[in-house]
């Protein structure tokens, strides 16, 4: 029973492995496995049939035919171990399997077997209630030289096997090599036994067999679930690939964004249908970096090239906003953002970025700009109406010193012999109270003047002195010191110097009202201005006067918020606004002692520009 059941299981694992190299001809591993099964399905049935030979002659023609499956065998297996681990010295396999096949010739000369010169007799042994014969004879000298290609065999398979171990396939190498090895000594030690005559048993090598093809099945099939394992987990992946396509399609159409990448190397640049949809550029098989650039306008083109460049040297994203003239001859407003992107060694390769349409909001902002300097025009001329008095004030000064040298002019005019000189010098005068009072309309007609927003590099010490001389006349009247501290080594600032003069001159008559009540020792109003940060300026508009009521600090920037009877509470939310739109931002607290100080930054002249 125990033969043809190991025989049919060799049979079935190579018929297995046999269709699975039908299937994958470069797979030679399973052929080679198919030939090893199929050579121990036939070695254990000629077995089986030594075993039960009736005559001497009958026994000797078996185990000469046997051989034959057995270098079959052996072949297989040197090969499958080469094929299959990739390893193993070529001379140690040559030599095996050139004493294998010289012994297999003898094995096949006329009236020889390998395992006996000449045979004498059978033995009948009892196992386990079945008779089974054992040849006698004389042992051929030759089946030593066959012993010593099975010594070498092994030694191949295990020296492929710790090489295999070296490369860390470690199970393999135990599995298979150290299978191939145990079974094989056993099976050799066995048969050797027998043929000595030492113990009484049929040989048995084709279950020793059996073991080393099951081993060697176990790893191949292993080998086949490990492969359809990475296949369910490819296409796991690829349908969780296609899923974030879609998603990212499905946010790029929500956004209306366009997708771009660009190879560094290459220069090949690929993108995405939207982005040729929003340049109103055809699709082309191979599109340039140059295709798209060149339809920037004029006045972009080196702000972009300057950030495109200097995002591929460093890992600064490229963020910009340009215009493209489109073919049907609109402007359109573009927003482009973009970063380096790394190989997996980490060195940078390509540059993938979006761009979406942003004129939309370019209007919308324009618009802004546009209400925020009305309201910035209506807050001037407000403060110009409460200005009146001053400003009537200095008027009339040199209005005043006119009159009186006018008159002085037609009382020297009615003497006989006008001094000439006297006259002269009255008409300069005339002239210098005439500039005088022209200044002061000027600067009037400038603050009063709508006006949108002009950043510059201004002196804010010189810009401080003009407001403060605004001022001076109306502080004067109210018994106010006005003082500034502005260090003169303080950078330029970015503004627009008539906004801020509004923004200045909103600060300090509030915070002279703020000291209507406060004793006349106490009524100094300080102008100041320090750097923060490196590139920011600090200025603070402090008073002595009744501070900020409690509870209302939060509540000072908004519209239309007064404690004044005639008040409008427009001042501080238009200031804040304009600070706002150069970048700063301002707040307000009570003095530790006396009064309120509000402060607010601007940038400096270098932080502001472009580069
Ligand atoms: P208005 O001056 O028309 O009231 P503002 O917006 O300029 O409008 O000021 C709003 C309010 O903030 C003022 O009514 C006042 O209560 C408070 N405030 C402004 N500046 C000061 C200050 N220096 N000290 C105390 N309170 C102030």
């Amino acid at each position: 029973m125990l033969w043809p059941m190991a025989a049919a299981s060799s049979l079935t694992l190579a018929l297995v492995h046999f269709r699975r190299w039908l299937g994958k001809r470069d797979e030679w591993a399973n052929l080679l496995f198919s030939v090893s099964a199929i050579a121990t399905a036939v070695l254990t049935v000629m077995e089986l049939m030594i075993a039960r030979s009736q005559t001497i002659a009958q026994y000797a023609a078996l185990v000469r035919w046997a051989i034959a499956p057995l270098w079959f065998l052996t072949v297989s297996l040197i090969g499958f171990v080469r094929v299959y681990f990739g390893t193993g010295r070529t001379w140690l396999m040559l030599s095996s399997l050139g004493l294998w096949t010289l012994t297999v010739i003898v094995n096949f000369l006329p009236g020889q077997n390998l395992v006996y010169s000449a045979m004498t007799g059978l033995r009948a042994v009892e196992i386990g209630g079945s008779t089974f014969f054992v040849g006698e004879g004389v042992d051929n000298p030759w089946n030593t030289i066959n012993y010593l290609g099975t010594l070498l065999m092994l030694a191949f398979v295990v020296d492929a096997s710790i090489s295999l171990w070296r490369h860390g396939m470690r199970r393999r190498a135990v599995v298979v090599g150290g299978g191939v090895t145990f079974f094989y000594v056993v099976a050799g030690v066995h048969s050797a036994l027998i043929e000595a005559g030492l113990i009484e048993s049929p040989y048995m090598i084709g279950f020793s067999y059996l073991a080393i093809v099951v081993a060697m099945s176990s790893e191949l099939s292993r080998d086949l679930t490990r492969a359809g394992q990475v296949s369910r987990q490819l296409q796991q992946s690829e349908r969780g690939l296609r899923d974030s396509e879609e998603r990212l399609q499905l946010a790029t159409d929500s956004a209306g964004a366009g997708l771009w990448s660009i190879d560094l190397r290459t220069q090949r640049l690929w993108v995405s249908s939207r982005l040729n949809k929003l340049f109103q550029v055809a699709p082309l098989v191979q599109s340039t970096y140059t295709d798209y650039f060149n339809l920037i306008h004029p006045e972009d083109r080196n702000a972009v090239r300057r950030a495109a460049q200097r995002a591929t040297e460093t890992d600064t994203p490229l963020l910009a906003e340009f215009r493209i003239g489109l073919p049907d001859g609109n402007l359109r407003w573009i927003a482009v953002r973009s970063h380096r992107r790394c190989n997996p060694s980490g060195d940078p390769d390509r540059m993938m970025g979006a761009v979406i349409d942003i004129t939309e909001r370019k209007y919308a902002e324009a618009e802004a700009r546009r209400h925020l300097e009305e309201l910035a025009h209506m807050g001037r001329v407000s403060t110009m109406g409460e200005l009146t008095a001053t400003l009537a004030h200095e008027l009339n000064q040199p209005l005043g010193a006119i009159l009186r040298n006018s008159e002085a002019a037609e009382l020297l005019l009615q003497a006989a012999v006008p001094d000439l000189d006297e006259l002269r010098a009255i008409v300069a005068d005339i002239r210098k109270d005439d500039e005088r009072a022209g200044n002061v309309i000027d600067r009037l007609r400038a603050l009063l003047k709508r006006h949108s927003l002009v950043l510059e590099p201004v002196e804010l010490g010189q810009l401080v002195d003009e407001v403060v001389s605004l001022v001076r006349a109306d502080a004067i009247g109210r018994h106010i010191r006005l003082e500034t501290d502005i260090p003169a080594n303080l950078p330029l600032v970015q503004c627009d110097p008539v906004h801020l003069q509004q923004v200045l001159l909103n600060l300090i008559s509030n915070g002279m009202d703020a000291m209507s009540h406060a004793q006349d020792e106490y009524r100094r109003l300080v102008v100041s201005a320090r750097p923060a940060g490196e590139r920011m300026i600090e200025v603070a508009v402090s008073d002595c006067g009744a501070g900020i009521p409690p509870g209302t600090v939060s509540r000072l920037f908004e519209p239309f918020f007064t404690t004044k009877a005639s008040g409008m509470g427009m001042g501080l939310p238009i200031s804040q606004t304009i600070i706002a739109a150069h970048g700063g931002s301002m707040r307000a607290e009570n003095n530790a002692t006396l009064g309120a100080t509000f402060y607010f930054t601007l940038n400096t002249a270098t932080a502001g520009s472009m580069d």
